[in-house]
């Protein structure tokens, strides 16, 4: 058989490709989660895990990658070729192992902020914020993990200009600063390494660094490159000279940025917020955005309500490397979503209709739903499953939670344990729950604020337990929830046809009596002829005589008005059984 070629873009949501493959959605989703890729829908992955999965998939399929035609051009930029246009301050990630302190590293630096101390301080968490030092302003980007620097990245607007690796003196190089290094090297940034918890007795900074040279980081103090700073964020020592290396480092770029073209830059995070609708924090990557412009972020667009610092001050306009807080789009953009000016409402609104029709096929408003998720992969399996992640503090009570909870499997629904480990709930955690609908389960650990902050945003449920007992009754509710709910019938009474008055386009009227039980309306009711059941139908009305009544009952005889949406013909003779029906929840 002739093989068939398909053309694809680099990135391909998970929905697009599935069409393209001409198989069901479930099934590519199921086949990147055996290759390890928890994508949904809506997610996109790129030309080669497409066509790994081709191959796994057994597909006759050649694909090929189309040569980018951008939808919108304007916006991809690669920042360290623009050497005109003026100035701009360093966008700055934060990055490192789950504990070594990127979250207090972060506070500690907005501390340090003069201007933000005379402001009287930020109270509310956001996923950016600009800072002065010696009057000079940088941006921080505190990216929510990894998941979040590589979707920028991926989305070819990689707006960090360095990245600062923080790595516990205690501790040492562990397999998330591995995955940094890897990151940050990838994307051909600046690297400084950050040193933190130096006030800790066990602080061993000499061996951070002689592992560093082992991750093919040479230090400058060994005649590398890389900047290296021993930091306390506890104590709030070294923060100062962090900051003046940031400074440094970027300097050697000349980082620029042109004002006068029309403002673009990335969403970097959204949310509804009540009384304002959907909010999103986005960085200014070129030009000079201002209050009252119409921009577009993927399929929504917005003219610009409100302009806000990250420190909540109402600003007119904002320049290139600036964090802002806009309201007044349409829909919730996503994260990742490249923004652009557009010339007036017309253009905006065009240009966010053709962006959604760029990746037609399943869903496209917003980010699908865990629930929805889950209810997408039982279509492909007989069983509902009830996806969940499980952590524990040691090995033998893991094994311990999930025998347990496999035990309440059923022929109709089963806990599927989407990944389990022993230790503490991790950004990888979230992410996979993200992805795959799972509800995370920790047993006997705790839960670090950062990543509570990262489940809530995510919308992840997380569930903590020292007690195993009322672990498994949480999930035999969550199993019991996935139960199909059983549908109860009770007769209320019963009508046998002694005429048909009248049949319209509408309705059919006829009369009889009272055989037994009471009738009210509205009903819904059986027609029974002899013995079999011959149709459902819908009561509207009862009436005695001219008069609509509510209640008939047992001898009296009666009208009764039945909605003709199911057709049936009535004969003398024939039973109307009036019923209710009440779905009851069903739990194990
Ligand atoms: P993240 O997971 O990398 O964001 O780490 P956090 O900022 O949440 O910090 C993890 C733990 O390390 C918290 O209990 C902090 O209080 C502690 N910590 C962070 N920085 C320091 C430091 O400089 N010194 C000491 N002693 N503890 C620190």
């Amino acid at each position: 058989m002739a093989q068939r070629t398909i053309s694809i873009d680099e990135q391909i949501t998970v929905g697009s490709l599935a069409d393209k493959l001409m198989i069901p959605v479930t099934k590519l989703i199921g086949e990147l989660m055996k290759s390890g890729i928890m994508a949904t829908v809506n997610e996109r992955i790129d030309f080669d895990t497409a066509q790994i999965i081709v191959g796994e998939l057994g597909l006759d399929i050649e694909l090929q990658k189309n040569q980018a035609e951008e939808l919108t051009p304007s916006v991809t930029v690669n920042r360290k070729a623009n050497q005109s246009g003026e100035p701009r301050p360093p966008v700055v990630a934060v990055m490192g192992h789950v504990d070594h302190g990127k979250t207090s590293l972060l506070d500690a630096i907005r501390d340090a902020d003069t201007a933000t101390a005379e402001a009287g301080g930020i109270t509310q968490h956001i996923s950016a914020y600009q800072i002065s030092h010696n009057d000079r302003k940088v941006t921080f980007l505190d990216t929510p993990g990894h998941e979040a620097f590589a979707a920028l990245r991926e989305h070819g607007a990689f707006l960090t200009d360095v990245v600062v690796i923080v790595v516990a003196a205690d501790d040492g190089i562990k397999p998330q600063t591995v995955e940094a290094i890897r990151f940050a090297k990838k994307a051909g940034v600046k690297i400084i390494v950050a040193i933190n918890k130096m006030d800790k007795e066990g602080a061993n900074p000499a061996l951070v660094k002689q592992q560093l040279a082992e991750h093919d980081l040479m230090i400058e103090e060994w005649g590398g490159d890389i900047v290296v700073v021993e930091v306390s964020a506890l104590a709030k020592t070294g923060i100062d000279k962090l900051l003046d290396m940031i400074f440094l480092v970027s300097d050697v770029e000349e980082l620029k940025a042109d004002v006068e073209v029309p403002a673009s830059g990335i969403v970097i995070e959204a949310h509804l917020e009540k009384g304002r609708g959907p909010i999103a924090i986005c960085l200014v990557d070129e030009g000079t955005l201002s209050k009252g412009s119409f921009i577009v972020a993927g399929n929504t667009y917005a003219k610009i309500r409100s302009l806000e610092t990250t420190t909540n001050q109402s600003i007119d306009k904002a320049l290139p490397s600036s964090p802002v807080i806009i309201s007044g789009f349409k829909a919730l953009p996503k994260f990742g979503d490249q923004f652009q000016v557009a010339n007036n409402e017309k253009e905006a609104r065009q240009l966010a209709e053709k962006a959604g029709l760029a990746g037609q096929s399943g869903p496209r408003k917003g980010d699908i739903g865990g629930g929805e998720l889950i209810r997408m992969i039982n279509q492909a399996n007989e069983v509902t499953g009830y996806p969940v992640i499980i952590k524990a503090d040691v090995q033998g009570s893991l094994t311990s939670v999930i025998d347990s909870i496999k035990a309440l499997d059923t022929d109709e629904v089963a806990v599927r344990v989407v990944s389990s480990g022993v230790g503490s709930i991790n950004e990888n955690d979230i992410q996979l729950a993200k992805s795959s609908g799972a509800v995370i389960y920790g047993f006997n650990i705790q839960l670090a604020t950062n990543i509570k902050r990262l489940a809530s945003r995510d919308k992840v449920d997380v569930k903590m337990y020292s007690v195993i007992y009322e672990l498994i009754d949480d999930v035999k509710a969550g199993l019991s929830a996935l139960l199909a709910p059983d549908v109860v019938e009770k007769a209320k009474g019963t009508l046998v046809v002694k005429g048909i008055f009248k049949t319209t386009k509408t309705e059919v009227i006829c009369g009889g009596e009272v055989s037994s039980g009471k009738l009210t309306a509205p009903s819904i009711a059986l027609v029974y002829r002899k013995k079999d059941q011959i149709a459902e139908v819908e009561v509207t009305n009862l009436k005695k005589g001219p008069q609509d009544v509510k209640e008939v009952v047992e001898g009296e005889m009666c009208g009764v008005n039945i909605a003709t949406t199911s057709k049936v013909e009535l004969q003398e003779g024939d039973e109307i059984r009036f019923i209710s029906r009440e779905t009851i929840a069903r739990s194990l």
